[in-house]
């Protein structure tokens, strides 16, 4: 969050508007959002190394929504294995793999522009990079837009920002804002 707010503060005026202006004019067809007052995101993943990250990127994340979106709530959940995590709820679920199981990854199912249910698989050998996979996962679970590698750079997830950039906060309020 102490992030978020210095680089907000330290980018231009301009460069914000241009990044708005730049969503607006393209906007992202794939993209879609949560419809709830509140999201749950549920924290099964093992050991406690993930857990603070997580708590962190979501306040981010909830500073960086528009006035109206949805408030993202943290829940410590108990570990179990991402095969075992029940996608019926209308949650976020978050659980960790060994290294090389599988990529990390963030699968959702949704309605239209809805999301209904997303979950999260992070990898434990990729905590070093912790808080920019946890933000680069988050913005795929909260608007379902698929990836583009190295495409913007004030992203952490067509990017590689630890953290919201510019371009993330523009395309959350294009979802979010009031106008949807
Ligand atoms: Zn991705």
């Amino acid at each position: 969050m102490k992030h978020l707010r210095l680089d907000v503060v330290t980018m231009s005026a301009a460069a914000l508007l241009v990044a708005i202006t730049l969503i607006a004019m393209t906007p992202v067809a794939e993209a879609a959002r949560w419809r709830r007052e509140v999201v749950v995101v549920r924290d099964h993943t093992s050991g406690s190394r993930w857990g603070p990250i997580i708590v962190a990127e979501i306040a981010a994340l909830n500073a960086a929504l528009p006035p109206g979106a949805p408030r993202f709530v943290y829940r410590d959940a108990r570990t179990i294995p991402c095969a075992a995590i029940d996608r019926n709820r209308r949650a976020i679920s978050v659980c960790s793999i060994d290294r090389f199981a599988r990529p990390a990854a963030t699968s959702t199912t949704r309605r239209n522009e809805t999301i209904r249910e997303a979950l999260i698989v992070l990898r434990d050998d990729q905590i070093r990079l912790g808080q920019s996979r946890v933000c680069h996962e988050l913005m795929h679970a909260t608007t379902a837009i698929p990836d583009a590698y190295r495409t913007e750079p004030e992203s952490c997830v067509r990017g590689s920002r630890a953290t919201f950039g510019a371009w993330d906060i523009a395309l959350l309020g294009s979802e979010y804002g009031a106008r949807r």
